[in-house]
């Protein structure tokens, strides 16, 4: 059988890096993409060197236009995306308060419209190909926390979105699931520290106090959930979200 195709969003770095080297490492293509398809080519030319087959794709998944060119360029240059990460994400934070409708538009459009966008395109080629798989990164954020008004809503947003997903598109063979990560070491909890003035490190030393195993989350610990996700065997688990946390149990 040829490879299957998969897009990860917000691939150029954190999270999605490790997801799209670990759906490379698995077999899939892989379109790595993100706004600037120039900071993806670090990812997609790691993948090439292991052997694998990835494209840079440029999109802003919360712009209808941009993730039709994309989702078209990848089908015509890679393959059709049977398996689509929702993973791109920003941060805005601010107590309600303060919040502007600015922020508040701009954070719900990239994570809640971006997945939305994303999953409707790429849904053609999965039920066409009677199989597909849809994960979405949700967040333990999405069960309420300070200064997040803005992603919280975003992130319970996209659970429920998956749940329908998956009553939709199950007759399809097509799954869809979350992954809500706990404290993971990216640039955006480097961007967290910031904002509550602590140094990073000691920011890192109190969250993993706080966690049971002890330790902050990498990048690839949430890889290894999405590949569980998308195998084939996987297909009797559909509409879930997923605590990837080292067993913190909220935000
Ligand atoms: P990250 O390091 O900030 O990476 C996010 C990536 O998304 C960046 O490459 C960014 O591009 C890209 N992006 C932003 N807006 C985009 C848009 N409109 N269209 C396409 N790409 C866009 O974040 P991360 O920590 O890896 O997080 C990945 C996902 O996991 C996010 O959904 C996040 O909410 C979720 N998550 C993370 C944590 C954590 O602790 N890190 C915890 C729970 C959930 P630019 O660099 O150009 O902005």
């Amino acid at each position: 059988m040829d490879a299957r195709t998969a897009i990860v969003t917000g691939a150029a770095r954190g999270i999605g890096a490790a997801v799209a080297r670990r759906l490379a490492a698995d077999g899939f293509q892989v379109g790595v993409l993100d706004l600037d398809p120039a900071h993806c080519a670090e990812v997609v030319e790691s993948i090439g060197a292991a052997g694998g087959r990835a494209l840079a794709l440029g999109a802003d998944v919360s712009d209808e236009a941009d993730v039709a060119a994309a989702v078209a360029r990848c089908a015509a240059e890679l393959g059709p995306p049977v398996v689509l990460v929702n993973n791109a994400g920003i941060l805005r934070d601010d107590l309600l308060f303060r919040m502007t409708s600015d922020t508040w538009d701009a954070v719900i459009n990239v994570h809640l419209r971006g997945a939305f966008l994303m999953t409707r395109a790429c849904q053609a080629f999965m039920t066409q190909a009677k199989w597909g798989r849809v994960v979405s990164m949700s967040s333990i954020s999405g069960l309420g926390n300070r200064g997040q008004a803005n992603y919280s809503a975003a992130k319970a947003g996209i659970e429920g979105f998956t749940r329908t997903v998956a009553i939709e598109l199950g007759p399809f063979g097509i799954t869809a699931n979350a992954i809500a990560p706990g404290y993971i070491d990216t640039e955006m909890v480097r961007q967290t520290a910031e904002r509550i003035g602590k140094p990073l490190e000691e920011f890192i030393a109190a969250i993993a106090a706080e966690v049971p195993v002890r330790r902050m989350g990498q990048p690839e610990d949430i890889a290894a959930a999405v590949a569980f996700f998308v195998r084939d065997d996987a297909s009797f688990v559909t509409g879930q979200t997923l605590y990837v946390s080292g067993g913190l149990a909220h935000a």
